[in-house]
């Protein structure tokens, strides 16, 4: 495996890849990688010659009172996990190389970035899609792969792909959990044994109100009224936001007719939880 920090050094590799007509897939992360990245890379590893996955705890997507210091990070492990998933280019740039004196362009996402996890931390998805298009331009990939457990993330990236005419083709792949059903997340590391046991709420939640939506029930707000109590049960859960959306605009809607998303954010002391499942009528 070979390991790039410069983000230069690894534009002349991809440009070198691609002059020999070879294809490059590309799985961003933020490291400490758990078995929902592995599973990107081996959605990723099959439909390229060459697979890079980078890591970069990206500092513009973090509120100024978020916890970029206290992201979990394991370099040699990552790195050991890389090599076992078959990755061939691992990219670990730092923060002054992303970002050095001078640097000032952003880019905006637009509408599908406002609800959810767009309202409850300002800039956040601008600093995401500012940092996925210098990722591709970097990279250069053939096809990217993301995890739905970001649903939200997905469909702002990919309406800068559509809209902004991108080269690539972006996958996403299916929420991987652990046995007990909580959603994998680095930031599970700094669960209490307590708040880890109570955070089982989010998946049960959803689990709960895909039953009644199976069971004929499709007025969104008894189904989020539902969600919100079964949560608000878990002395330590303190809930961000609980919304049923539709799936495609992120548009708030009454009753389910059309896939919608429910999407759960949901805090345990100072770590912020999401999970989501899409509800179909
Ligand atoms: P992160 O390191 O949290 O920025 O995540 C990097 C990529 O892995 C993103 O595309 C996430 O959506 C994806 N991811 C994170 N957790 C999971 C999971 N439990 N299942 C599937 N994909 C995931």
């Amino acid at each position: 495996m070979q390991r790039f920090t410069d983000p230069a050094a690894l534009q002349a590799w991809a440009q070198a890849v691609r002059a020999r007509g070879e294809t490059i897939g590309f799985v961003p992360t933020m490291g400490y990688l758990h078995d929902g990245h592995i599973s990107l890379m081996h959605i990723a590893r099959p439909q390229c010659d060459h697979l890079v996955v980078s890591i970069f705890v990206n500092p513009l997507q973090f509120g100024p009172d978020e916890d970029l210091d206290r992201y979990p990070r394991d370099e040699s492990g990552d790195q050991a996990r890389c090599v076992d998933a078959g990755v061939d280019v691992l990219f670990f740039p730092t923060p002054p190389t992303m970002y050095p004196d001078g640097f000032q362009t952003r880019v905006k996402a637009g509408p599908l970035a406002s609800p959810l996890c767009g309202a409850s931390r300002q800039g956040h998805f601008d600093g995401v899609v500012t940092v996925v298009l210098k990722l591709f331009n970097l990279v250069q990939p053939h096809v990217a792969v993301f995890g739905a457990k970001d649903y939200q993330q997905f469909q702002v990236i990919d309406a800068m792909v559509r809209d902004l005419n991108l080269p690539v083709v972006i996958q996403a792949g299916p929420i991987v959990r652990e046995p007990d059903g909580l959603a994998m997340s680095s930031r599970n590391a700094h669960l209490t044994d307590d708040q880890r046991q109570q955070a089982l709420c989010l998946s049960q939640g959803l689990n709960r109100c895909e039953a009644l939506v199976a069971d004929g029930e499709f007025d969104v707000a008894r189904i989020l009224a539902a969600a919100r109590a079964f949560v608000s049960q878990q002395p330590l859960a303190d809930i961000d936001y609980i919304e049923l959306l539709d799936a495609e605009h992120l548009t708030p809607i009454d009753w389910l007719q059309r896939p919608a998303v429910l999407a759960f954010a949901v805090r345990f002391g100072a770590t912020r939880l999401i999970d989501n499942r899409i509800l179909s009528p």
